[in-house]
């Protein structure tokens, strides 16, 4: 029977089952590996090209399983996102990153910033803006030590309760930056109307800034747009000098990206090598 069906009849293999079942494998041993301590967070320095320096930092968690093997959160965050653990794990990050940043306040270090990026469920459930009083009383740290990168898909299909909750956010005096910016569909629209701080320029127009007429003009638009509505502008996934020659002429505040520094561990963050050449 099966093989008058030919090559037709391996639709079980399909890649989208295979995706569902290694997010429903992934979700089982969630909880079990946040107690014994599997997930671990780096920290992606951004540059500012105002002060020619470090300030603040990006924190990215990563995940080494010992079933599943060293686990993208482009894999892991979205099945968590499904499940609802990601409430559980962004609140393990938050407390691990706000010890980390009152460790550094308490050491004058150079980055004087963290940047959590926050899912939509967590983000739209109204359960952040307590979480994070309660996390920043904990670890004694003034909210201005902390940032929130949101992306518009977020916010998009509930506007009037993000607009909420940011304001929200901002009247504690947290600052909240506008991820991926220019790859959802009604951008121009949020930036005008919410209480935001920066807007996040997507790697995908940074790929091509300095090789496409193109991506360089909406690069610019963009920082134009920001500079119109008195927000800051970060360029991010920037990884060679020509990037950045083309982001600095066209007035770019920061920049994240391999060219400064991959993610790292703390204790292997290098903050103090030559750094003119960005300048
Ligand atoms: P994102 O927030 O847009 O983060 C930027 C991603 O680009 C990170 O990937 C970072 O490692 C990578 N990147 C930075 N600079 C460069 C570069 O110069 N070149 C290239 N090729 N890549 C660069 P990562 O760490 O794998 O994270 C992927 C996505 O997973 C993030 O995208 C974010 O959406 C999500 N994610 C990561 N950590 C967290 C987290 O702690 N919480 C939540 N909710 N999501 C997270
Ligand atoms: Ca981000
Ligand atoms: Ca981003
Ligand atoms: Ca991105």
């Amino acid at each position: 029977h099966v093989k008058h069906h030919g090559k037709n009849d391996i639709v079980l293999y399909h890649p989208s089952f295979q995706q569902q079942d290694f997010e429903r494998q992934l979700a089982m041993s969630f909880q079990s590996a946040l107690q014994n301590g599997e997930f671990y967070l780096c920290y992606q320095p951004k540059f500012n090209l105002r002060t020619n320096s470090i300030d603040s930092a990006e924190v990215l968690v990563r995940w080494d399983s010992p079933i599943h093997g060293a686990v993208s959160p482009a894999v892991f965050i979205p099945a968590a996102e499904k499940n609802g653990f990601i409430f559980d794990l962004t609140k393990w990050i938050l407390e691990e990153s706000c010890r980390q940043m009152h460790h550094w306040v308490q050491t004058d270090h150079p980055i004087k910033r963290i940047a959590v990026n926050i899912s939509a469920p967590l983000f739209l459930s109204d359960r952040l803006p307590e979480m994070i009083s309660k996390i920043l009383k904990d670890f004694h740290l003034p909210a201005s030590h902390l940032e929130l990168e949101i992306t518009e898909t977020a916010i998009m299909e509930h506007f009037d309760e993000a607009f909420q909750i940011i304001a929200l956010l901002k009247k504690k005096g947290i600052a909240i930056s506008l991820d991926d910016f220019g790859t959802g569909v009604s951008s121009l629209t949020y930036v005008k109307k919410l209480p935001i701080d920066t807007l996040k320029i997507d790697k995908s127009f940074i790929d091509g800034v300095h090789t496409s007429f193109e991506d360089k003009a909406l690069v610019e638009m963009i920082i134009q747009l920001a500079k119109l509505f008195k927000l800051s502008v970060v360029a991010e996934g920037v990884e060679k000098q020509e990037q950045l020659n083309v982001l600095k002429k066209l007035g770019c505040d920061s920049i994240q990206g391999y060219l400064i520094s991959r993610p790292e561990r703390p204790e292997a963050l290098s903050l103090y090598k030559d750094r003119s050449k960005y300048g």
